[in-house]
Order: C-alpha cells, then sequence, then structure tokens
C-alpha cells in the first residue's frame, strides 16, 4: 500500500504518517504549504520519491534540506495537481486546508485516482463538480472528517440501494468552547479562547471554525454532497463529549450511530485499509467513563456563521462557495489580529446576502464565487 499524502504537516497529515508508521504503509509523495522542514524530515523517514512545496519561496531552503537525495521537487498548485493524480500510489490523501485543495482533489478524480478526502473546503464550495466526476469515474470518496466517516461506516452496513433507504443524518457537533454564551458574551472573546477546543486537538482554521460553529455548517454541505441528502434531512445536534460522532436514520427509523473517543486516527485509518478494520493506535472507548452522554439544539440566533451556512446549503449553487469564501477569509483575518471574533459571522452573513448565487456547475464558476467573497471581506475590514 502506497499513498500521496497532500498537507503532510498539518493535523491530519501527520496523524497519516503516525498510522503509515504503525502498519508499514509507503508514502510515494508528499506535500506541504510551508512547512519545509517537516516535509524533508519526512522524505528522509519515508523514503518519499516525489515532494512538492506549495509556497515557492521556500523551494531553495527545500532543496538545500534535500541534497543529496533523489527526491524530486515540484511546486505549487500544478505540484500538488501531479502528485495527487499520480497513480504509482494506491490512494491520495487530501488534507490541505482550505479552497487550495479543489484542484488537486479534481486532478486525482480525473486521472481515476482513489481519493480519501479531509478537505471539506473542497466539497462545500466545489460539491457539485467533484460528485459529478467522481461517478463518471466510479470511486468512492473516503472521508476523513470524524462525522462523515461515521456516517460512512454506518452505511457500511446497508445493503441494497442506500438512496432509498437512508432518511436522515444526525451530524452531532461538540458546541466548541464557547457553547452556551451569549452573543454579547461573544464580542469579546479573545484568539487564544478561540484556539482552545474541548475535545478535539485540531489545526488552526479547523479550531476557530469550531468555535463559530462554521465548521458544522460546513460539514452540513459536505454531507449533504458525499450521501446525496438534502439539507432538511440533516439534523445537527450538539454533544458535548464527543462520543457519538454521528449516526443515520433508516426508513424504518432505525437510528444507526458510530461511537468512539474523539481521535482522527481512527477515520484516517479506516481510509487507508478500507475496507478493512485493523489494531488502532487509538484508545478504546469506555461509556461508563462517560457516564452521561448530552444533546442539546444549536444556537442559531448567537452562532450566526452555522445559520448563514445552513441558509447557503438550501439555497445551492455557488453559495456554499460564497459563504466559504468569506469564511477563510475572515477567519485568516482574525487569526492575524486584524478583526474580532463576531465579525467573521457578520462577515459571512453579509456576503451571503450581496452575492448572487450562479449555478457551481464549472469550476470557474465556483473559484469566481470564492474570489468576490475575499474581495468582499477584504471591502468590509480591510
Ligand atoms: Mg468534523
Amino acid at each position: 500500500m502506497k499513498i500521496n499524502l497532500l498537507g503532510s504537516s498539518g493535523s491530519i497529515g501527520t496523524q497519516t504518517a503516525d498510522v503509515c508508521r504503525r502498519h508499514g504503509i509507503e508514502i510515494h509523495s508528499a506535500a506541504v504549504k510551508s512547512n519545509y522542514k517537516m516535509l524533508a524530515e519526512q522524505a528522509r523517514e519515508f523514503d518519499i520519491r516525489r515532494v512538492c512545496i506549495y509556497e515557492e519561496k521556500y523551494y531553495k531552503p527545500l532543496k538545500e534540506e534535500l541534497s543529496g537525495s533523489k527526491t524530486e521537487i515540484l511546486v505549487g498548485s500544478d505540484g500538488l495537481c501531479e502528485l495527487a493524480a499520480d497513480r504509482a500510489a494506491d490512494l491520495t490523501v487530501n488534507s490541505v486546508v482550505g479552497m487550495v485543495g479543489l484542484k488537486p482533489t479534481l486532478a486525482a478524480l480525473e486521472n481515476g485516482m482513489p481519493l480519501a478526502l479531509a478537505n471539506k473546503e473542497t466539497l462545500v464550495a466545489g460539491g457539485d463538480i467533484v460528485m459529478k466526476l467522481a461517478a463518471e469515474k466510479g470511486i468512492t470518496i473516503l472521508p476523513i472528517d470524524s462525522e462523515h466517516s461515521a456516517i460512512f461506516q454506518c452505511l457500511m452496513g446497508v445493503k441494497g440501494d442506500i438512496s432509498k433507504q437512508l432518511k436522515g443524518i444526525i451530524l452531532t457537533a461538540s458546541g466548541g468552547p464557547f457553547y452556551g454564551k451569549t452573543a454579547s458574551e461573544l464580542e469579546n472573546v479573545t484568539l487564544e479562547q478561540a484556539l482552545c477546543h474541548p475535545n478535539w486537538s485540531m489545526g488552526r482554521k479547523i479550531t476557530v471554525d469550531s468555535a463559530t460553529l462554521m465548521n458544522k455548517g460546513l460539514e452540513l454541505m459536505e454531507a449533504c454532497h458525499l450521501f446525496g441528502v438534502s439539507p432538511s434531512q440533516v439534523e445537527i445536534v450538539v454533544h458535548r463529549q464527543s462520543v457519538i460522532h454521528s449516526a443515520v436514520v433508516l426508513s424504518d427509523n432505525a437510528v444507526i450511530a458510530q461511537l468512539g473517543v474523539p481521535d482522527m486516527k481512527i477515520p484516517i485509518q479506516l481510509a487507508l485499509t478500507y475496507p478493512e478494520r485493523c489494531p488502532s493506535l487509538s484508545g478504546e472507548l469506555s461509556l461508563t467513563d462517560y457516564g452521561t452522554l448530552t444533546f442539546d439544539k444549536p444556537d442559531l440566533e448567537t452562532f450566526i456563521c452555522l445559520k448563514a451556512a445552513i441558509q447557503a446549503a438550501e439555497i445551492g449553487g455557488t453559495a456554499g462557495s460564497i459563504v466559504n469564501g468569506a469564511n477563510e477569509r475572515a477567519v485568516e483575518l482574525f487569526l492575524d489580529g486584524r478583526i474580532g471574533f463576531c465579525d467573521i459571522g457578520r462577515g459571512v452573513s453579509e456576503a451571503l446576502a450581496d452575492i448572487a448565487v450562479k449555478p457551481a456547475a464549472s469550476l470557474e464558476a465556483v473559484l469566481s464565487a470564492d474570489a468576490m467573497a475575499r474581495e468582499f471581506i477584504d471591502r468590509k475590514f480591510c
């Protein structure tokens, strides 16, 4: 087993490398945005044949780090796409953050490459074209997002036509660090508080998305694309313990859920060993240690990012691209300390209200909506 690992220095990327180490899975190629030192280390450890550095200014230092080795070095978006589509591996794991992941996803599918997807922005913005291409190429996308892996696992037990038997999805949300806070209390929260997630250890962008609950809105759109359901079939439930990773409701009203400790190595490993399961690096779940599991409705009046994302899911077309682009740019500004926490939700909601939605039938339409949304945020705040 060999993989192409895009985003190898990130939270999902390094945990994927852990799983590879554990099971002797080879990494044929790997790509990072800027962390050339880690990429060079991984290249040496895993004897990686091809690497890609997304930001061109790190090409030289990477070349120096790898001097004397036979590893081929590629650069930028074209390099990412080339690695994504490299059939010398058996599977491409796309765990880059943000819209940058869309082109490599399409390149992989275009070339008939099996794909494990941790990059949710890809589906939120480009889901219409991505799913159409996957169907044409006969490729089942293996989700690495914990909720979508859970739904996928629940559906592994359903025989026959899933579209006739899948009635709904229960998408669980931890509620993030600001659960229970009022809108006015949120006005003064700091970056440090937003980056402090109660259950999951993740990268900075997704951790902020979890604090605004935008992450759950993105995941709603992701679920609709992956499993062919409408937004009204998905119920978002706040479940503080993150033990139930999501559930499906079947046509006979049976509910099947997937449970486990909150550890991304379980969904990552399943994507790599699918359809088989193997001993894991993750701990066992003890339900009696938890004792109580709680369930609650999300507060859409306080967490307006989630409200906007649900609206975008219902509208369809490029609405997903608009809220995603606006959110990505606003979160960048928040991480840079240039805007407040609540500005993210205001920016996303206003972008959705302001920018005209079109069918998301082409890459150009998706990228143009994304660019308009980012410009909208820059005009508003910069
Ligand atoms: Mg998730």
